[in-house]
């Protein structure tokens, strides 16, 4: 199943609850395989560990098999069994873990949301150390990815690498430090942790709230590389505020604590070779740009009368750490500048989501804008392809990928400068960074005047200066933000952590 790697190549498992487009909820199912093809590209050997959802894309799985009905892992107690599956998804070998527990812990039709989440993802971070010590495999690096399989990091120190799983460093990635899996301390004794062993400040005791245990601390602790996916994120992260908690134990492993700027899946996000728009374009010929934008116009009943006015695309989870009422303030103020509004975005909290659904009927027949409140990958490429501007007003934003999608299809960013839109968005007026890396509007404040200050900005450039506005269109579009280099940061992180192995292993 697995390429063979090349001579400097690592042994690379990733263990993950989301990956592109399997299974995706947000951007960590986009790094998922974003990073892992490119790792996989430089030569190095990758697996991927998820769990088998009733409600993951199959038809985007190649040859779906199972491969062992008898994986066992203990739970609570008992040992159950497991039915692990093997596939192919985007070139990249893919074990899905199929729990035969009764409780039927991801056949759910959905992939987050019950009740009993913690208990999933405990469940299979074990049963996927089961799985590798099972299959003799022999790993350099075991890389996690939030707090669901934060708990990989402590189970693989204090129960796998005693029994023999022994060969690789662990490496811990948190995508968003607003979730962290804290829970009371005896919530964790099912995977067979030592609770008592483990309920101490310096290892998984919650900094904020005492008998509790803290999944993502656990991993900081326990593993050997910990980042975050920008630099600014994570200088944002050693704040009290910005840390929720974890800036202590931040601050402790800061030796180990690294920020990699995520990049995007530039084989699936693509307007030259993209098949989910209605005409493909590039930077030097934008006319297709114009075949979508009118496409879109005329799907959801938008007025075509101006070519030339702007359209203005936000596509986001709706949550506050997005800044809904920013964005719902930027949709006014589009309107009041004459350009046109599609939002597609859907929301996990029932009363965000029953604001849009009030402001979206209102709007169903407006001649200027339209709200789409679900999630849709295949319309999402075309509101990309579509717009000509951007809207992320986001409170905080780990990294961000909208941005670096919109800026690959031509659409320039209205962004917050806050973690990774920091990183990545630099406004057209800052003559503090040099011309060549200006690509967007930023603004600094959480608030109106703020967002609408920028975005008067833009559609100034827009209308009053179209020659600017296509370099600038141009420029956005040029950028690389494939994951060639962030991979190599991350092969350069893994291949140091080894080599710490290596010469500490023979002092
Ligand atoms: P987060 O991970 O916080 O949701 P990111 O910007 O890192 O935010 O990643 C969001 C990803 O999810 C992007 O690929 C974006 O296109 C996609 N996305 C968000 N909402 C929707 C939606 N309603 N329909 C389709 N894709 C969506």
């Amino acid at each position: 199943l697995t390429l063979p790697r090349n001579s400097s190549g690592l042994h690379v498992v990733h263990i993950a609850a989301e990956m592109a487009p399997i299974a995706k909820v947000g951007g960590l199912g986009d790094v998922v395989s974003g990073l892992c093809k490119a790792l996989q590209r430089k030569g190095n050997m990758v697996e991927i560990i998820l769990p088998k959802y009733d409600c993951m894309d199959h038809d985007r799985v190649q040859d779906l098999k199972v491969l062992h009905e008898t994986v066992e892992s203990y739970f609570e107690g008992q040992l159950f069994k497991n039915k692990i599956w093997v596939g192919i998804v985007e070139g990249l070998p893919v074990y899905f873990i199929e729990p035969l527990h009764p409780a039927k812990y991801f056949s759910r039709g959905k992939f987050y949301g019950d009740g009993d989440d913690f208990r999933r993802f405990m469940y299979f971070s074990r049963a996927a150390l089961e799985l590798l010590l099972e299959s003799k495999k022999k790993p350099d690096i075991i890389h996690c990815h939030d707090w669901q399989t934060a708990f990989v990091a402590p189970l693989y120190w204090d129960i796998f690498a005693n029994r023999g799983l022994n060969s690789a460093r662990i490496c811990f990635t948190c995508h968003n430090f607003e979730h962290q899996g804290a829970v009371p301390a005896h919530d964790l004794k099912p995977c067979g942790l030592d609770v008592d062993h483990l309920d101490r400040p310096d290892r998984l005791q919650d900094d904020s709230s005492h008998g509790r245990i803290n999944a993502v601390k656990g991993a900081i602790v326990y593993s050997n590389i910990v980042t975050t996916v920008s630099p600014t994120y994570a200088q944002e992260v050693r704040s009290p505020e910005g840390g929720r908690g974890l800036h202590l134990a931040l601050k402790t492993h800061s030796r180990k604590f690294f920020g990699v700027l995520n990049g995007i899946d530039t084989d699936t996000w693509n307007p030259r070779a993209d098949n989910f728009i209605k005409a493909q374009y590039s930077y030097d010929d934008l006319q297709g740009k114009l075949i979508n934008k009118d496409y879109i116009r005329k799907q959801l009943g938008l007025s075509t009368s101006d070519p030339s006015q702007p359209l203005v695309g936000c596509i986001t989870r709706l949550v506050p750490q997005k800044g809904v009422h920013l964005i719902r303030n930027a949709m006014y103020k589009t309107l009041e500048l004459g350009g046109q509004f599609v939002l597609l975005g859907s929301s996990p909290v029932p009363h965000i989501q029953k604001e849009f659904e009030s402001i979206a009927e209102n709007f169903k027949s407006h001649a200027d804008a339209r709200l789409i409140l679900k999630y849709d990958d295949v319309f999402s490429h075309l509101i990309y392809a579509a717009s000509d501007m951007f809207i992320i007003p986001s409170i905080f934003e780990p990294c961000g990928l909208t941005q670096m999608i919109a800026m690959q299809y031509g659409s320039i960013p209205i962004a917050r400068k806050t973690g990774g839109l920091n990183d990545s968005v630099f406004d057209l007026d800052d003559n503090s960074i040099p011309a060549e890396l200006r690509n967007g509007f930023t603004f600094v404040n959480a608030d109106e005047q703020s967002l609408n200050g920028a975005m008067e900005r833009a559609f100034k450039y827009y209308k009053k200066n179209p020659e600017v506005w296509q370099e600038l269109v141009k420029r956005a579009m040029t950028i690389d933000f494939s994951w060639e280099s962030s991979a190599s940061q991350y092969e350069e992180l893994y291949h140091k952590s080894l080599a710490r192995a290596r010469a500490f292993a023979q002092t």
